[in-house]
């Protein structure tokens, strides 16, 4: 046990530096959550391709913990959600429960050109809306996917660090 400690004491920390502050102004209801931030994600509609990318955003490598955001299981234990996908008619209202049952203040991102658009479901028989059309949205994240930093880069915002 003690080689260990010494071992974890002459190795330090091996994490990559973090990258600077985002550039842009802070969502105003995130300045009162004091530099973290919890999420619920919400698949609205997804292909899944934002999925993979909010992983590894949250993974050993990109690390989004490390400024504050955490994922959550409950919309009652969140202060934002994060939106993937275009938003179905089938999860329109579940959408709209979600987001209704986060406590105010709250923040919607809106992750990927789906959320943020319709992407390349637009106009798709299936598909209700953007998610700024069922939900008020505070953050947008592009890419089809958008790659795992900047959906760090997007989190980073809601919390200032
Ligand atoms: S933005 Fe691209 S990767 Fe994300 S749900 Fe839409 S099609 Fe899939």
């Amino acid at each position: 046990m003690l080689g260990l400690w010494r071992k974890i004491r002459r190795t330090g920390r091996v994490a990559q530096s973090a990258p600077p502050r985002p550039e842009g102004d802070r969502p105003v209801a995130a300045m009162g959550l004091g530099g973290s931030v919890q999420i619920r994600h919400v698949d609205a509609g997804s292909c899944n391709g934002c999925e993979v990318e909010i992983g590894s955003a949250f993974g050993p490598v990109y690390d989004a913990e490390r400024y504050g955001a955490r994922l959550v299981a409950s919309p009652r234990h969140a202060d934002a959600l994060v939106v993937t996908g275009p938003v179905t008619r089938n999860m329109a209202e579940p959408l709209r429960r979600t987001f209704d049952a986060v406590p105010g203040p709250k923040l919607v991102v809106a992750v990927g050109d789906c959320a943020r658009n319709c992407g390349v479901f637009a106009g798709a028989y299936g598909v209700t809306g953007a998610a700024s059309d069922v939900v008020p949205v505070d953050v947008e994240i592009a890419g089809c996917p958008p790659r795992p930093e900047a959906i760090v880069e997007g989190l980073r915002k809601l919390t200032g660090r």
